[in-house]
């Protein structure tokens, strides 16, 4: 049995006939083809409902996952239908594949039973989040010079009222805003506390939660400067929109804020147990859980299995995991020349891409040939109207299912040297960026290098990896045997390419 999930974005809706009727429509049919059962249909979001694209997703993975058994494959149009994320996608399709489930696209064919398909897999994921890269590259750029030159990016805060006039934007102060500077007033000039002051605002209408109070004491937007993610650290920019406060106001206030600055400097304690739950307890398998010491502010890594009593100090946890990225850290100096084995791969890839579209191509001509002598047997009158309609159009589905494959692979693989670069740039500073990423970015990581997560084996007090990004896993050993070479370890010379050109087809690394 399969399920169906479709996704477009406005923008290629218009522009391609990748509807999501035809991206139904030829999942339908490939399901038919297959002889698979289609138990329900998700998605059919548009990408800039992102909120909502994100619960349709979801709700596809919880309906395979319960189902188990019954749902093999999940059929998406192209492997970006599936998610917008590469890496995640890995992730998914890893842990997918695990419930026996697979992610079939219809205009890529891949054999995801073969360590190539899935390398292959991997690297349409990767694709597809570079793509999206150099899209979000492109649209920050713009955005990063609107905010330089002083505009609101974004929604205005509590108080203003983002309009526009001439197709200008102008940001103007509302009511609350006349409120909202009396808050700063009463700080900075009575001292009085933000309770206090909550008071007065909500006899005067305006309720706010003491967080919400904070926050606006502590942007600078109200003192008419503009500070943004995309600026350097701490650089601020004079705004276009008139200021509810004085900047010596503002600092004042925020003086006082500092002192007692009880309260707000929480840590989430995510933010500190990044490695939660993507480790797995070697004697139990089950994913580690953190927590915080408080007394101390010490976090700890921890299995909850009774009798397990894993407990282990996280920094120490995290310098270990640095060790072990450490491990798929590409040598600078040996860079050009694993980049040049992989790059034979890749071609290595393509070529198979080729192969795959020259039996396609003779495919599709033997059906065309097929369906004129079915043509013409019927205008010959040798067989019935029906039948004519009736396998005709069965040949001219397959044709254009044959005609849709072609189309797209000559697509991911044609522009590998970019994703290559990207790939091993990051190798070369993989630990050191691992630790000086927040944890989100930590995560992901994580999650791109170590699908399906890593062990701890407490005896040996060292992490084991089941699985490794089959690009990274590749790169970092054509780097060590290279390493090897250059310091003479290696008695035996090694032919690369060969070596390469068969690792390219028969298992990546040890499952
Ligand atoms: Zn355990």
């Amino acid at each position: 049995m399969a399920v169906i999930y479709t996704r477009v974005s406005t923008k290629e809706q218009a522009e391609t006939n990748q509807s999501l009727e035809t991206q139904l429509e030829r999942c339908r049919l490939y399901a038919e083809r297959h002889g698979y059962e289609v138990a329900q249909t998700f998605g059919g979001t548009y990408e800039s409902a992102k909120n909502d694209e994100r619960k349709h997703f979801q709700l596809m993975l919880d309906f395979v996952r319960k189902s188990r058994l019954r749902v093999g494959y999940i059929i998406v149009y192209s492997h970006d239908r599936f998610s917008r994320s590469g890496s995640n996608a890995i992730y998914i399709t890893d842990q997918l594949s695990q419930l026996g489930i697979a992610v079939v696209a219809v205009t890529q064919p891949v054999d995801t039973m073969t360590a190539s398909g899935k390398l292959q897999q991997n690297i349409q994921f990767l694709f597809s989040q570079f793509d999206n890269d150099q899209r979000r590259e492109k649209c920050v750029a713009g955005m990063e010079a609107k905010v330089r030159k002083g505009y609101l990016v974004g929604k205005a805060p509590m108080g203003y009222d983002q309009l526009k006039v001439n197709g200008e934007q102008v940001i103007k102060a509302n009511k609350q805003g006349k409120l909202i500077r009396l808050a700063f007033q009463l700080k900075a000039e009575q001292g009085l506390s933000n309770t206090d002051i909550i008071q007065r605002l909500k006899a005067q209408g305006l309720a706010l939660y003491n967080q919400t109070l904070t926050k606006i004491f502590r942007n600078p937007f109200y003192c008419g400067l503009i500070t943004h993610g995309l600026l350097e650290e701490g650089e601020v920019i004079e705004g276009r929109h008139e200021p509810l406060v004085s900047r010596d106001t503002f600092l004042r206030v925020n003086g006082l804020q500092a002192q007692n600055a009880h309260g707000y400097t929480q840590v989430k304690e995510d933010e500190q147990l990044p490695l939660r739950h993507h480790i797995r307890c070697g004697s139990c398998q089950k994913p580690l859980t953190g927590y915080e010491m408080k007394k101390k502010g010490i976090h700890y890594y921890k299995c909850n299995t009774k009798g397990c009593c894993l407990n282990r100090n996280a920094g120490k946890m995290h310098e270990l995991y640095e060790d072990l990225l450490q491990e798929y850290q590409v040598d600078p100096i040996l860079l050009p020349q694993v980049q040049e084995m992989m790059s034979q791969v890749f071609k290595r890839l393509s070529q198979d891409h080729e192969q795959e579209e020259k039996r396609l191509k003779l495919q599709l001509s033997e059906l065309k040939k097929r369906y004129e002598t079915l043509e013409r047997r019927y205008a010959y009158g040798e067989i019935e109207r029906e039948i004519f309609q009736k396998f005709g159009g069965e040949l001219k589905v397959e044709e254009r299912e044959v005609e849709a494959s072609i189309e797209k692979l000559s697509g991911p693989l044609s522009n590998h040297q970019m994703l290559l670069e990207k790939g091993l740039k990051m190798m070369l500073t993989l630990s050191l960026s691992w630790r000086n990423s927040d944890a989100s970015k930590r995560r992901r990581l994580q999650a791109l290098v170590f699908p399906e997560g890593v062990q701890y084996d407490r005896e040996k007090e060292a992490y084991r990896t089941t699985r490794v990004n089959s690009f990274f896993g590749l790169a970092s050993e054509i780097s060590q045997k290279m390493g090897q070479k250059e310091r003479g370890k290696s008695s035996v010379e090694t032919d690369f390419s060969l070596l390469v050109a068969r690792r390219g087809i028969e298992p990546l690394l040890p499952e």
